[in-house]
């Protein structure tokens, strides 16, 4: 084996759960709590010659990843992966959005973590398969999608310092209902002062689990502070705003304008975050990408120049961010509704994805 083949092999066995334990999973899936019941699975090795290549595709039964303890990843983290939803139409079909957007975003992470880079038809292919297997598994309230999970494993039992030579790649799916439970309400978000999410230079901008790893204890921080995400700065850069722990910020101001974050290398390119910027683009908005700082923020929401803010990401969409908490000092109002773009703009964004308002950008492909 050096080339890379696509055949995939279907290892299919009896469903996992039956169709009642389904039923009852599926009327109240919260957020990443189930498993349907296969998973996709490709390997990539380099053989004796040095060359690589992807091989054994398969779908399988879901269940537990044999791994030698001395495996790479155990180790060095050396994993990344990827978060995306396949959505149930009304007349039963069933699509992803900007699958090929997130086909090339696991690939930069592939290079930054040095991974190997996964042909997109390969990814594709991975996600529909597991799709047709597991379809019964798909939601179709509203809101609701089947959350996709493809990932990256350094599997190589190897305990010297350098990119493994053997590598799996799997595909797991979850149903998912509102992401915060429930209506749409704004978040209160706690400011990270004490730890960094990203570094020039460093894996900000690639979805590698390390990030998510060393986000856990601003996370834990902004809990007992009673929020519920937390924003990263740049403190090297003036407080620049950053993003949140899995979400990227949009900020609206009084004229209409549209503000995001630019793309320094430290924060991660969401697909919702570039269709976000299309869809006000289409509306004739000015929306730019540049630096904002904390300073700003506090200063343009005291003065009225900033309207409302709002995160967003797969799981979530779009969530109105409420009040802004930095150690004692609070940033916007406690319960203040939801923003009329920023609302304008997720129901636009949902009903694309689930196939209620016109898909003008071509952005879903049927699985
Ligand atoms: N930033 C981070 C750190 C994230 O984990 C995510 C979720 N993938 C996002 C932003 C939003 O990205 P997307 O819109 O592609 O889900």
């Amino acid at each position: 084996m050096t080339a890379t083949d696509t055949r995939f092999a279907r290892h299919l066995s009896m469903q996992r759960a039956s169709a009642a334990e389904r039923e009852a999973i599926l009327a109240n899936p919260g957020f990443g709590n189930y498993f349907t019941d296969h998973t996709t699975i490709i390997d990539f090795r380099v053989d004796a010659s040095g060359v690589g290549g992807w091989h054994d595709a398969r779908l399988e039964p879901y269940g537990p990843i044999a791994l030698d303890p001395a495996a790479a990843v155990l180790h060095y983290g050396q994993e990344i992966f990827e978060g995306m939803k396949a959505y149930r139409h009304a007349d039963g079909s069933i699509w992803t959005f900007r699958a090929d957007a997130n086909a090339a975003r696991l690939n930069r992470s592939a290079v930054r973590l040095a991974l190997p880079q996964l042909p997109e038809e390969l990814f594709l292919e991975s996600l529909s398969q597991l799709v047709a297997a597991d379809q019964d598994w798909i939601p179709s309230g509203d809101g609701e999608s089947l959350y996709l999970r493809p990932f990256m494993i350094a599997t190589e039992a190897f305990l010297g310092v350098r990119p493994a030579r053997e590598v799996s790649y799997r595909v797991i799916a979850s149903p998912a209902g509102n992401y915060f439970g429930g209506e749409v309400k704004p978040v209160d978000i706690w400011v990270s002062r004490n730890y960094a999410r990203a570094g020039r230079g460093g894996t900000g901008a690639a979805k590698a689990g390390g990030n998510y790893a060393s986000s856990l204890a601003a996370q834990l921080e902004a809990e007992a502070h009673g929020c519920k995400q937390v924003l990263f700065l740049d403190q090297f850069n003036d407080n620049a705003v950053e993003e949140l722990g899995g979400m990227n910020v949009f900020f609206v101001f009084r004229d209409g304008s549209i503000v995001t974050p630019a793309l320094s290398g430290t924060i991660l390119e969401g697909v919702t975050r570039s269709s976000v910027i299309q869809l006000g683009r289409d509306r004739g908005l000015q929306v730019s990408e540049r630096k904002i700082t904390l300073d700003e923020w506090r200063d343009g929401v005291a003065g009225g120049e900033i309207t409302e803010v709002f995160a967003c990401g797969t799981a979530a969409v779009i969530t109105p961010i409420g009040q802004l908490r930095d150690g004692d000092e609070f940033i916007g109002m406690a319960d203040a509704a939801a923003g009329e773009v920023t609302m304008s703009i997720r129901r636009q964004l949902l009903g694309i994805q689930t196939g209620t308002v016109e898909d003008t950008h071509g952005w879903l492909t049927r699985l």
